[in-house]
């Protein structure tokens, strides 16, 4: 349903592009020349318009602020050596911001507003697509309810925005990780599966008590038993183990389905290993460590990419690993970004040129 949608773009007067270097720059901090708004009234999308960054004016009331109907995405687009700008799997995240609508009650996006709205706003902003290596433009398209009433209903309006970040590469050490056993990030019934706003702002606490405990992020264990390990942070998990690359399964709702993940299970099969989505324990991951069979733990997702485990702690039980040892992860890492920087063949046509 690709319905060409009509775009009201005002432009900025002058680039704001060469204020800064696009260098090394931290996540998340410098937003580029424009944004796309489109606002859901009346049953539909309308008003869809590109115009300046800048500041929204919000009602107090806002819907979105006490409720928490609000939904994101995280998208990445890079710059090829062609010179174009290509954007790694997006209508996978259209999907998926899809499935989150649903289960927040909101309403769904068409693709000529996700889609065509993101390359447009790309077009127009392509100049802040760092070109240095390991850097990318980060995309984030994000929608939240906007009526101003303090009733407790699905808010009958909504706006949703794509913003640009341009981002340098994300130097993260080998990480600490606790087993999580006392809080939860997702339940079965719940709303794991949806990249909505609240499994972040639940996190942030468990996250810091790991933290003072000198770990970097906690591995999500099941709301019932605490026993099946889920996720790390907010990345999916990996194990290598017997020389198979396993990571938990999706079924019971509790996991975000990660696009790093998907990418991660196919080169992984490209690249000849066995992989296998199941449940696993964390009494299995300890008797395999035991057996000598775990070689490598790391965490999948946009902003990171890969990210190594040096040491997983279970409760009195410490696991560490020698990364520089490791040879499945830094390949996969090698192979994804081969890909969507364009210097290896896009063989599963994940990257969708502006
Ligand atoms: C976004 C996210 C991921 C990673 O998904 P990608 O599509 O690979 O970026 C994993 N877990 C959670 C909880 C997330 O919010």
């Amino acid at each position: 349903m690709s319905a060409v949608i009509d775009i009201n773009i005002t432009q900025i007067n002058k680039t704001r592009v060469n204020d800064q270097s696009l260098e090394n720059i931290a996540f998340g901090h410098i937003f580029t020349d424009h944004m796309l708004v489109a606002n859901f009234a009346n049953g539909e999308w309308q008003n869809i318009e590109i115009k300046p960054y800048q500041p929204l004016t919000l009602e107090p009331s806002l819907a979105a602020l006490h409720y928490g109907q609000a939904i994101f995405e995280g998208v990445k687009a890079y710059k090829h050596p062609d010179g174009e700008v290509y954007i790694s799997r997006p209508y996978d995240n259209l999907e998926r911001f899809n499935i989150s609508a649903k289960r927040m009650q909101m309403p769904t996006i068409p693709e000529g507003i996700f889609i065509d709205g993101m390359k447009a706003l790309l077009e127009l902003d392509k100049s802040w697509v760092p070109a240095y290596k390991d850097h990318s433009l980060y995309i984030r398209p994000f929608m939240f309810a906007t009526d101003p009433v303090l009733g407790v209903k699905p808010s009958e309006t909504y706006s949703f925005i794509i913003i640009l970040s341009p981002t340098g590469p994300y130097y993260s050490e080998p990480m600490r990780i606790y087993v999580e056993e006392k809080y939860t990030r997702a339940v079965t019934g719940g709303v794991g599966f949806s990249k909505n706003a609240g499994n972040y702002g639940a996190s942030m606490y468990p996250t810091s008590k790991a933290r003072e405990l000198g770990y970097d992020q906690v591995l999500w264990t099941d709301a019932f038993e605490h026993k099946y390990l889920q996720e790390v942070g907010m990345m999916n998990v990996f194990f290598i183990i017997n020389n198979i690359a396993v990571t938990p399964s999706l079924e019971e709702g509790t996991i975000l389905a990660g696009i790093t993940r998907d990418s991660a299970l196919q080169l992984l099969q490209d690249m000849g290993y066995e992989v296998a989505e199941r449940k696993i324990s964390i009494d299995e991951l300890i008797d395999s460590h035991k057996a000598g069979l775990v070689s490598e733990v790391f965490g999948t997702g946009t902003a990171a990419t890969i990210s190594l485990i040096k040491e997983l702690r279970y409760k009195d039980y410490v696991m560490h690993f020698d990364t520089n040892q490791w040879t499945v992860a830094p390949a996969l890492k090698k192979s994804l970004d081969a890909i969507r920087t364009g210097h290896s063949a896009d063989l599963h046509n994940w990257m969708v040129k502006i």
